[in-house]
């Protein structure tokens, strides 16, 4: 007889072979299908909320593997918050308006010989919109592809009607709150791409520049200080590497603190700081140069110095942050080109002089220069700088410089006139730092990171020389010039918006715009011009607090987290802070996540050069989406990124372990509730949840379910703590070393040989029951095709999607303390056990662990441990067979001869020949194996449940 159709082996259709790119589209049909992001969102009604606002992912390209990095990491906090008690809701967004899609469209008009100035400015606006559409279309398909969950339908847009009017409505707040203003300063300007440039939108970059020394010569009468001098030339020596800024210089700053020094060399008398003097006389190769006198910065303020070609007196100025680290100690200060440089300017009421136009040209104001751009026009500055006998010395030096992020050329400081929004109106720079404080920042380190920068920052530039935006709504008075900015006329023109989108601005006339009536505060006139400037894409995604979260119900009133790269503390947490303080005096968030940015296996940032770019489609057409979601979870997200082959196809082992053990705990359920045996449970869903336990179950059933109360406990804490990698590992862990190397192996023979209703099988499958619904549910916010592919498997009455159930929480019934100090030292006796086990196969006395009867005895009995190992063993001596997979296990006295074991020095283990013969059923050796008549191969257990 074949006794193999007479155990209970698994079975399962759920496969092993995940072929998870194929299997994964069906989910997600299933998913959309059965609207389960809507109906999670309907069954948490009314719960607390925990609101993530997106961060708007730019509307251009295909989705890279940061940005599907962060999508998964908003999406694994949203499904737990949504499973453990909260009202989630996720409404993706996307950033729409801005330079990178307005010179894309420009290059696409290139392509067919027609210009911006050609089409008009609507026109070009209205190819950007479409662009933008496509690839928001894109993006959804390939962010929906991830598993992520969310309003896919219903996203916000910075482009949408209403977002537009409401960004509007937020800069009439501002207008309101008197923080707007126009002024000449300098900003980074890109000169490649026309327009002022964020400090978020700059880089930093090597650049090789000419490094000049020049003589300021100065003017009789010296200050009283300099008097020794008498009538003799002495000149001011600064340095720089930016001779195009000469032009426009118009002071040199020293500091008030330092020394300076007057040098007697081969020519002439020349002045620096005395900190400075022996490098200076190294760098311009001053030979010996002789101190004739010393005076302090203060004493020579107000002294006057010629420009070395110009006919300009400039003065000499105080400056605190002149510093000895470089240079001469005396600093050559062009108002116009720089931001320090334009504040000494401020204070000392010189002008901002900066004859630069949009295009990097010299304008008429530099003279000789004029019409060349001024990177190139380096070289003919300094040769003019020599001709004039004012040079000292000149060479290259590489050192760093600002680049723009778009088109990556150098960038130049160039005062333009440019609305802006102070930090010092109304202390928005100490009410900023001020609520900082009372923000969580995860890591910390992100709470230093922003305060520095809001510290430090200049007012903020909102205006853009481009037209793919939302206008900065203001107007100029048309006979006398008076700009108008008016929060009332801000309003009037968002509920224009509202209906017509931004476009209107740029088809309406400025009568059509303005409310009826309205006049020049200044003059009276009735006609006016509209302002041509866009606002700062940051302005944009920086207010979506007030156009999305506040505006829409499911979202209101205010976003718990934001969770962005570390970028992004210059960018999107910074604006919005910005502007939500400004207007409501309080962050837009409670929490603010960061993550670090992705590289390869070499810790390299990943380039098209470099030839080690991992695309996400890449990933997921050969492995799945939900291993690229696994590598999201078990990275510390919070460092750098690294992914590589060999990171995956760690990856894919572990994710076949976790598929595996999941497997065969389904397998061991294909009769479970099937009713009316030992059990008497119909119900497994509902009897798990219950907190009412079968009478059957063994002390090894109590301590597997103890342990996952502990894993429970585990994740919870993890996920609540966003540490997702802790999530992984103690998932993992538990399924190859709690489950398959300990649990399931040892219950195996109770699940396969017992018969189908005996209790000691129903009880070990209520425990597999409850495990894998624990399970199944503590992984869904990561695996989460897996959880709900394993959900549809499961027996008994359910709901309708894993994202449905709560999330599990500790069952206080099943956590015993006591059973796990037990059992954990009966695990240090099998793996002794099993060691010598291990030597006994190599020595070939035995093949199978059934084939042996094992003897164990404490070493010294009459030690602590030996006495305690003797009270265990006599306690558990009914199951240590079973417990170590041997047919029999004897338990002796005293060591009586055998080896210590290597394992467990206090245990003396013997393996010997199994006693009986082998049952063909269960493989166990028994003695009643032959005593049946009707079945001679097979002992009296399996007996019994053959004969039912
Ligand atoms: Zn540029
Ligand atoms: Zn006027
Ligand atoms: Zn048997």
């Amino acid at each position: 007889m074949d006794y193999k159709n007479t155990l209970n082996l698994p079975r399962t259709e759920f496969p092993m072979r995940a072929n998870l790119p194929a299997r994964e589209p069906e989910i997600l049909d299933r998913w959309r299908h059965k609207r389960v992001y809507e109906e999670v969102q309907r069954a948490n009604a009314g719960k607390p909320k925990f609101v993530l606002n997106d961060g708007p992912p730019y509307a251009n390209g295909h989705v890279h593997l940061g940005t599907a990095l962060n999508k998964v990491l908003k999406d694994i906090i949203v499904k737990y918050k949504n499973m453990v008690g909260f009202q989630a809701p996720y409404v993706p967004g996307w950033d729409c308006h801005g330079l990178p899609i307005e010179l894309q469209v420009e290059r696409e008009l290139a392509t067919s010989s027609q210009t911006r100035e050609g089409i008009g400015k609507s026109q070009v606006r209205r190819l950007c919109r479409e662009y933008a559409e496509r690839f928001v279309s894109v993006q959804r398909e390939e962010f929906m592809r991830l598993g992520v969950f969310g309003a896919w339908e219903t996203p916000y847009l910075t482009m949408a009607a209403s977002y537009e009017a409401a960004e509007v409505r937020e800069l009439a707040q501002i207008i309101r709150g008197g923080y707007i203003y126009r002024g000449k300063k300098p900003v980074h300007w890109c000169a490649s791409c026309m327009t002022a440039l964020a400090e978020a939108e700059v880089e930093y970059d090597d650049l090789t520049s000419p490094s000049i020394y020049v003589t300021f010569p100065l003017v009789q009468p010296y200050p009283s200080a300099l008097a020794a001098l008498g009538d003799r030339p002495a000149a001011v020596v600064i340095w720089t590497t930016t001779p195009w800024t000469l032009p426009a210089n118009l002071a040199v700053a020293v500091h008030p603190g330092y020394e300076y020094v007057a040098v007697e060399t081969d020519v002439g008398v020349l002045i620096v700081a005395g900190g400075r003097l022996r490098d200076v006389s190294v760098a311009t190769g001053l030979a010996d140069p002789r101190i004739l006198l010393r005076v302090p910065g203060r004493e020579i303020e107000g002294a006057r110095a010629r420009h070395p070609w110009i006919d300009r007196e400039v003065p000499v100025v105080l400056a605190e942050y002149v510093t000895l680290d470089a240079g001469t100690g005396c600093v050559h200060t062009a108002p116009g080109h720089g931001q320090e440089d334009y504040e000494t300017g401020r204070r000392y009421g010189l002008d901002v002089l900066a004859p630069v136009d949009a295009q990097g040209r010299f304008t008429a104001e530099a003279g000789e220069f004029a019409g060349r751009f001024v990177f190139e026009a380096d070289p003919a500055v300094v040769e003019r700088v020599r001709k004039s006998g004012r040079l000292l010395k000149a060479e290259d030096v590489s050192h760093s410089y600002p680049h723009c992020w778009r088109c990556k050329k150098p960038v130049l400081f160039r005062a333009t006139e440019q609305w802006f929004v102070s930090m010092e109106h109304a202390a928005l720079r100490r009410r900023a730092l001020d609520v900082i404080e009372q923000v969580q920042w995860v890591p910390l380190w992100g709470k230093e990171r922003i305060s520095g920068m809001i510290a430090h920052r200049p007012d903020w530039c909102v205006s853009r020389q481009r037209v793919w935006g939302v206008p900065v709504v203001a107007f100029y008075c048309e006979r006398c010039e008076q700009p108008l900015v008016d929060a009332g006329v801000a309003e009037h023109v968002a509920s224009i918006f509202d209906r017509e989108t931004s476009d209107a601005w740029f088809e309406r006339s400025p009568a059509d715009l303005l409310p009826v009536g309205l006049t020049c505060s200044r003059c009276g006139a009735t006609d006016f011009r509209k302002e041509e400037d866009i606002l700062d894409v940051w302005f944009d995604s920086g207010v979506s607090f007030a156009a999305v979260v506040e505006k829409r119900p499911e979202l209101a009133p205010r976003a718990d987290m934001y969770l962005e790269g570390t970028d992004q503390h210059r960018g999107w947490f910074h604006s919005a802070l910005l502007a939500s303080v400004a207007t409501r005096d309080r962050a837009p968030y409670s929490v603010v996540l960061t993550h670090g940015f992705t590289l390869d296996g070499a810790g390299r940032k990943m380039s098209k050069s470099l030839g080690n770019v991992i695309a996400p489609d890449e990933i997921i057409g050969r492995f799945g989406a939900e291993i690229l979601r696994l590598w999201v979870a078990a990275e510390d997200y919070r460092e750098d990124v690294r992914i590589s082959q060999e990171i995956l196809g760690r990856l894919v082992e572990a994710y076949r372990r976790i598929r595996n053990t999941m497997r065969f705990l389904l397998g061991n359920l294909y009769d479970y509730g099937s009713g009316g045996d030992a059990v008497g449970e119909k119900n497994g869903w509902d009897l798990a949840l219950r907190g009412t336990y079968p009478p059957h179950l063994t002390e090894l059933d109590r301590w597997i379910l103890h342990r996952t109360q502990r894993l429970v406990e585990r994740c919870r804490r993890a996920y609540d703590a966003y540490e997702f990698h802790v999530v992984y590992h103690a998932l993992n862990n538990f399924c190859s070393v709690d489950l398959s190397a300990l649990y399931l192996d040892i219950a195996k023979d109770r699940l396969y040989c017992s018969a189908p209703g005996a209790p000691e099988r129903r009880a070990a499958q209520w425990t597999l029951r409850r495990i894998a619904d624990t399970l199944t549910t503590l992984m869904a916010p990561i695996l989460s095709f897996t959880a709900e592919d394993i959900w549809t498997y499961l027996p008994g009455p359910k709901p309708e999607s894993v994202f449905l159930c709560p999330f599990p929480e500790v069952d206080p019934g099943l956590v015993d303390d006591g059973i796990e100090a037990l059992w954990g030292r009966l695990f240090q006796m099998r793996a002794a056990v099993n060691k010598a086990l291990e030597e006994a196969r190599q020595a070939n006395e035995i093949g199978h662990s059934l084939d042996a009867r094992v003897w164990l005895s404490p070493t010294d009995p009459r030690s602590p441990s030996g006495a305690e190992w003797a009270e265990l063993l006599a306690r558990y001596r009914d199951e240590l067979a079973t417990l170590c997979i041997v047919s029999q296990v004897e338990i002796g006295e005293e060591a009586d001869g055998a080896p210590p074991s290597p394992l467990v020095p206090d245990l003396a283990i013997r393996v010997l020949p199994a006693a009986g013969a082998k049952c063909s059923r269960c493989w166990n050796y028994r003695t009643s194996v032959g005593r049946n008549n009707a079945h001679p191969e097979i002992c009296d257990r399996c007996e019994a449940v053959v004969s039912g």
